[in-house]
C-alpha cells in the first residue's frame, strides 16, 4: 500500500493544481509532450505501475481502514541457512519469499552470545534480554509484561498455537512468568489464571493434574480453572476431523477455546522423524503418565483422544480456523504461531526434519497470506535463534542439497524478520531481538483502543 500510496504521491506533482498552484483545466506540458490529457496520463501511469511493480499489485490492504490484527510466527531454530536450503530443495519460491519487508534481529540473551528459546521469547515479547531459561521475567526476577499481556489489557483477542506443549518456551512466554523453563506445571497454571482466547497445542497432561483428584479440597486443575470460561477439546481426532470453517467443538462454532491435542509436544508432520526429546528439545522427561491423577474418564465432559503419529496438515489448518474466528470476535487480535520442531530438527542435525517442519510452517503463511488477501493486517515471521550451526555445502536447486552442521545447540547469528502489512516496513533494517516488542507495541498503540 504504501508503495502504491508513493506512486500516488508521485503522480500528483504533475498535477497542474498542485505543482503549479495554478488554475485547475490547465494541461502540464509533461502530459503535453505525450500527448494526453492530465486525466488520461495519470490512469496510464497508474496502470503502467500497477503493472509493473509487484509490491502495489499484490498489496490490496484498505487504506485508511484500522489495523485488524497482528500474526506473529516464529520459526524455532529458523536460521537463514535452514531457509536457503528449504527454498533451494523446493525450486520454486517459499511462501517466505512472498512478505516485501525484511529485516535482521540480533539474538543474545543476557547470559551471553547465544541464547535458549525462553530468554529469546522473552526479549520478543516483552523487550527486556534475560537470562537463559528464564520466562517473562527480568534480571532482577521481576515478572515482566508480555506484548500478549498488554493487547488483552487494550482488549485485544489473543490466540497461541503450537507444534509443541503450549508450556513449552516460546508459547510461554506470551502470558507466562517463571524462571526455570522446565516448571511446566506452573506455566499450566499461569496460562489458565491468565489464559488467551484461543490456545491451541500439546501439553494436555499439564493442565489435567490434579483433575478431580481424592483430595476435593484441592488445587484446581488448570483444566478445571479454563472449563469455566472455555470451551475445552481434548482430542486431536475430533479437532481435525471437523468440518468446520472455523473453531468449533460437536459441530458447534466456539470463540474462546482450550485445545490440548496431545499428552506432551504434537507428533512432527514425518512420524519418521520422531526423536527421544532431549533438554531444549523439549523436557521429554516424558511426562510420567502415572504423575497424572487419571480420573479423566470419570469427567463427563471431557473426551481424551489419543496422542496422533503424525501432525500433517494441523499447524495450517489450525492457525486458519482461528484466523477465521478471530475475524468474527469482533476487536483487533494478536496471534503467535510457532513452529517448534524446526528447532528439534537442527538439535539432532537432521536437516530433513528441520526442513519438514520449516516447510509446513510456510505451507501455514501461504494459507494465511491467502486468506488476508485485501485485510488490514500485520505479519512478521522470524526465528527466535538459529540452532545447529547449519550451511548448505553443495547441491543443484531443485535437488537435495548436502549440508553440515558446527553444533547440537544453537548458533549466535542474526536471524531474519519477515513482515507483511501494515507497519511493515518497521521491521527492515539490522535490530536487537527486543526491538521487535517495540515494534508491535507501536503498530499496536496506532490501533484505535477499545472501549468495552
Ligand atoms: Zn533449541
Amino acid at each position: 500500500m504504501n508503495r502504491f500510496r508513493a506512486a500516488l504521491t508521485f503522480l500528483s506533482q504533475f498535477s497542474p493544481g498542485s505543482s503549479r498552484g495554478s488554475g485547475t483545466g490547465e494541461s502540464s506540458p509533461f502530459y503535453d509532450r505525450l500527448g494526453l490529457s492530465f486525466i488520461k496520463g495519470t490512469a496510464f501511469i497508474a496502470i503502467l505501475l500497477l503493472c509493473i511493480l509487484p509490491a502495489a499489485c499484490n498489496d490490496d490492504s484498505q487504506e485508511g481502514q484500522p489495523l485488524e490484527g497482528i500474526i506473529l510466527i516464529v520459526g524455532d531454530g529458523m536460521g537463514l541457512s535452514l531457509i536457503s536450503q528449504a527454498s533451494l530443495e523446493k525450486g520454486t519460491a517459499l511462501n517466505l519469499e512472498r512478505m516485501p519487508v525484511v529485516g535482521l534481529q540480533k539474538t543474545s540473551s543476557a547470559t551471553g552470545s547465544v541464547t535458549d528459546s525462553a530468554a529469546a521469547i522473552t526479549a520478543i515479547l516483552t523487550g527486556k534480554k534475560t537470562y537463559n531459561e528464564w520466562i517473562g521475567m527480568d534480571t532482577n526476577g521481576n515478572p515482566i509484561p508480555s506484548i500478549f499481556e498488554i493487547a488483552k489489557e487494550r482488549h485485544w483477542n489473543t490466540a497461541i498455537i503450537s507444534t509443541s506443549s503450549v508450556t513449552h518456551a516460546t508459547p510461554a512466554g506470551a502470558f507466562a512468568h517463571v524462571r526455570d523453563r522446565d516448571s511446566e506445571e506452573s506455566i499450566a497454571r499461569q496460562i489458565a489464571e491468565n489464559p488467551p482466547d484461543i490456545l491451541i497445542g500439546g501439553g494436555r497432561n499439564y493442565f489435567l493434574k490434579g483433575l478431580n483428584g481424592p483430595n476435593q479440597n484441592a488445587l484446581k486443575s488448570p483444566i478445571e480453572i479454563l472449563q469455566k470460561t472455555h470451551s475445552i477439546s481434548l482430542s486431536y481426532s475430533d479437532f481435525m476431523n471437523s468440518s468446520c470453517d472455523s473453531l468449533c467443538l460437536d459441530g458447534e462454532s466456539v470463540d474462546r477455546i482450550v485445545a490440548l491435542l496431545a499428552d506432551n509436544h504434537l507428533p512432527p508432520v514425518d512420524p519418521s522423524h520422531k526423536l527421544d526429546y532431549k533438554k531444549d528439545s523439549g523436557s521429554s522427561s516424558t511426562l510420567q503418565k502415572d504423575s497424572i491423577i487419571h480420573s479423566i474418564s470419570k469427567s463427563d465432559d471431557l473426551r481424551i483422544g489419543a496422542d496422533p503419529r503424525s501432525r500433517q496438515g494441523y499447524l495450517e489448518l489450525a492457525s486458519e480456523r482461528s484466523l477465521r474466528t478471530l475475524q468474527t470476535m469482533g476487536g483487533p487480535f494478536l496471534m503467535l504461531i510457532e513452529g517448534s520442531q524446526i528447532d528439534w530438527g537442527g538439535h539432532a542435525n537432521k536437516a530433513d526434519y528441520a526442513v519438514t517442519e520449516l516447510r509446513d510452517l510456510d505451507e501455514t503463511l501461504g494459507a494465511l497470506l491467502k486468506e488476508l488477501e485485501g485485510r488490514n493486517v500485520l505479519i512478521v515471521v522470524t526465528a527466535d535463534h538459529e540452532t545447529g550451526g547449519h550451511a548448505v555445502l553443495s547441491g543443484k536447486p531443485g535437488e537435495k542439497q548436502k549440508v553440515g552442521f558446527l553444533t547440537h545447540g544453537h548458533s549466535a547469528e542474526m536471524v531474519p524478520v519477515f513482515a507483511y502489512g501494515p507497519g511493515a516496513e518497521t521491521f527492515s533494517g539490522i535490530y536487537e531481538n527486543t526491538e521487535i516488542f517495540h515494534k508491535l507495541l507501536a503498530v499496536m498503540e496506532a490501533t484505535p483502543a477499545i472501549s468495552h
